[in-house]
């Protein structure tokens, strides 16, 4: 079995990945507050996680792993935005939540195996602010519940930070209710007019925080086995959510692995008019982007690293992915494997800390000796060995090892001739039919000239080669 090393945020090392039941991995991903598109940068950790998804089922197997992520469908700027449009707030969330997972599934995200929604957790949410109210962690006042932070000496481990510094970060938040400027909101008095719930301590809403605690309560148990989300939650967020679950729980660890990725800077000086200032996913769609390109780029780096966003890297993405889609168009593949014995590379990257450009890496090598059309040319520095007949086996490694990372979810046909203006499926074509010609396969070099000629593109043949114009 593939040893899988994952960095945790928790001790700051990199640690042998052990489930605590490998028979239901539980994997949670802190989600979106849904009040308007997505913005790129909140794909990332959607893309990262689903990675790691695989990889876990990979490993595994495909129904050993729970994959959980909220939807946070009541916060304060989904209520402004309702007021906003004069309705209801399930208007703004549903909307929302349906652009979410329809960009995601363009850019090769599955729907989590469970997408709790933070208004169909009330109940569990009040329960567990009850528990915390009784252990003496939290107290009422005016309408709201806060939890104590001074009083639990452990808040503070998974950011590292000195309790003091923290109750100055918080004097912002100051408010006459609260004991101490650190303390957190768990539940807060809703108006009349705004949308609110019954509770012990008067009609209102939940804070952000709990819903987190008591979604993984609910869903997973006390102690799951990796806990995800960018490192813009780690503090306050997630040492919140470590401080009521482990108050609530004897104590015992939320997670025993905490990930986060890094945060994606757009590049605005490096942007062209086609990019601008264009960053919600929706947007970079519908300008024609295709989502393997935008998958590709948000995991050119590694997920621990800073990503920077700017039209030089969708370009370069777009180049590579056109570079596999060629491969796969001029050879046959009779079956895709993902056991070769070529996947143990790639594998073992991702097992390293879900090292993707490691493992995308990998498979360019893959192709680059897969692509070559002639069997006989010298091999260079890198590439794998090459004998008469592997060729199909590492280019069905290759797809199969970029399948399971997400790409090459279309044929090749439909990913060049969705480019209209894109030159690069002619070019492609024409390598095939001139690589028909080499094998003397007459008919198929005739039925590609055909359907070349069916588009509009004439082709000469002349001594420098094969050149194209459009009719
Ligand atoms: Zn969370």
């Amino acid at each position: 079995m593939t040893q899988i090393r994952l960095y945790d945020t928790m001790t700051r090392t990199k640690r042998v990945f052990e489930p605590i039941d490998p028979d239901r991995i539980t994997l949670y991903v802190c989600g979106p507050t849904v009040y308007s598109r997505a913005h790129i940068g909140n794909a990332r950790p959607a893309v990262v996680f689903d990675v790691l998804a695989r990889l876990l089922r990979h490993v595994y197997g495909p129904d050993k792993v729970v994959h959980a992520a909220n939807v946070t469908d009541i916060e304060d700027k989904i209520m402004a935005a309702a007021v906003a449009e004069d309705v209801p707030i399930e208007t703004i969330t549903r909307r929302y939540s349906d652009f979410y997972f329809d960009d995601l599934a363009r850019l090769g995200v599955p729907r989590p195996d469970i997408i709790p929604l933070a208004t169909g957790t009330i109940p569990e949410m009040i329960a567990m602010i009850g528990r915390l109210i009784d252990a003496g962690h939290a107290y009422a006042a005016e309408g709201h519940v806060l939890f104590d932070v001074p009083g639990w000496p452990d808040y503070g481990k998974l950011s590292r930070r000195p309790m003091d510094e923290m109750i100055a970060g918080a004097r912002v938040d100051v408010a006459p209710y609260k004991r101490s400027p650190a303390d957190f909101v768990l539940w807060k008095p809703s108006a009349p007019e705004q949308p609110g719930w019954d509770s012990p301590w008067g009609r209102g809403r939940p804070g952000w925080h709990i819903e987190c605690s008591a979604m993984i309560e609910k869903h997973l148990g006390p102690t799951i086995d990796i806990h995800g989300g960018g490192i813009d939650l780690e503090f306050p967020h997630h040492e919140n959510e470590i401080a009521q679950s482990r108050c609530a729980h004897d104590g015992a660890p939320l997670a025993n692995f905490w990930l986060h990725n890094g945060m994606l800077s757009m590049a605005e000086a490096k942007m062209s008019k086609s990019v601008g200032n264009v960053v919600s996913v929706g947007e970079l769609l519908e300008r024609g982007h295709k989502g393997e390109v935008l998958r590709l780029a948000l995991l050119s780096a590694h997920y621990r690293q800073p990503l920077e966003w700017s039209d030089t890297l969708i370009a370069q993405c777009k180049a590579r992915l056109d570079r596999w889609y060629r491969a796969l168009d001029i050879t046959e593949i009779s079956e895709v494997s993902g056991n070769a014995e070529e996947l143990g590379s790639f594998v073992a990257a991702l097992g390293d800390d879900l090292n993707t450009p490691a493992a995308l890496a990998e498979i360019d090598s893959f192709i680059r000796v897969a692509d070559r059309p002639n069997p006989q040319q010298t091999l260079h520095d890198g590439d794998l060995a090459y004998a008469p007949g592997t060729g199909s086996r590492i280019l069905a490694a290759a797809v199969a090892a970029a399948r399971m990372l997400g790409f090459l979810q279309s044929s090749p046909r439909e990913w060049f001739q969705g480019d209209a203006g894109d030159a690069n499926w002619i070019e492609a074509a024409i390598f095939s039919r001139n690589d028909a010609r080499a094998r003397k396969d007459f008919p198929t070099a005739d039925r590609i000239r055909q359907e070349l000629s069916d588009q509009g593109i004439t082709l000469e043949d002349g001594p420098q080669g094969t050149t194209w114009r459009r009719a």
